[in-house]
């Protein structure tokens, strides 16, 4: 059976960095950081090596406590931040899902750099959570390659009486691409995130789209 294996960001939706809205808002009124400092890379990255990033970017040391508060009350802000924010689901994507999730020749999963908890509260704010069947976020892992090695043992483990079949990571960035190779996937990679097609195309996507509007392709080419 085939696995499909979604990134968040840049991927299936956009959603006006909420996400960098609610540590702003979690640096200042938790840690009490005046003028807090997000100048980090965000994309393509896990939470598990950005988040102490941002702790260390803004003068707080990186205990465990620290990181436990700082996921906590990411968590907590985040579903607002969305809400003020708002954002937008890609071109494509809102037609694709339904269609591969009604499938039964297929899994569809997420794979992101995302807290499994940031990862279901965009998903659910956008309204595609009931598309997948679970989510590999990035709590544990500082590289996106581990991320991908630990969800292709759970994946192994948990389907273990049924044929694994091909894996296909779809993904934004250079780092999905990375990530997808790292466990024999083959990659689609789509530009609606901030990398343009020679970056993608550099990092060894088998596959590269604009965007998923000609939606009707894609699912022909992911199910046969
Ligand atoms: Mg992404």
């Amino acid at each position: 059976m085939k696995t499909l294996l979604f990134d968040i960001d840049g991927t299936l939706l956009l959603s006006n960095h909420s996400g960098t809205h609610a540590l702003n808002a979690v640096l200042s009124e938790v840690f009490g950081i005046e003028t807090p400092c997000l100048d980090v890379v965000f994309c393509g990255r896990t939470d598990a090596s950005l988040l102490p990033e941002v702790l260390q970017r803004n003068g707080v040391s990186t205990t465990e406590q620290n990181l436990q508060k700082l996921r906590d009350a990411y968590t907590d802000c985040l579903p607002h931040a969305l809400h003020v924010h708002g954002g937008t689901v890609l071109p494509g994507v809102a037609e694709l899902l339904p269609r591969l999730a009604a499938r039964n020749d297929l899994r569809c999963y997420v794979m992101t750099g995302n807290l499994q908890q940031t990862a279901t509260q965009k998903l659910q704010h956008f309204g595609l959570l009931k598309y997948f069947q679970g989510i590999f976020g990035g709590d544990h892992d500082t590289d996106r390659r581990q991320l991908a090695q630990r969800t292709a043992t759970s994946l192994r483990k948990k389907h273990e009486h049924e044929p694994q079949g091909e894996t296909i990571v779809i993904g934004d960035t250079p780092a999905d691409i990375h990530c997808g190779l790292e466990i024999n996937a083959t990659v689609v990679a789509v530009c609606t995130g901030q990398f343009e097609r020679p970056a993608l195309e550099l990092a060894g996507a088998h596959q590269i789209h604009d965007d998923f509007s000609n939606s009707e392709t894609l699912y022909q080419w992911l199910v046969k």
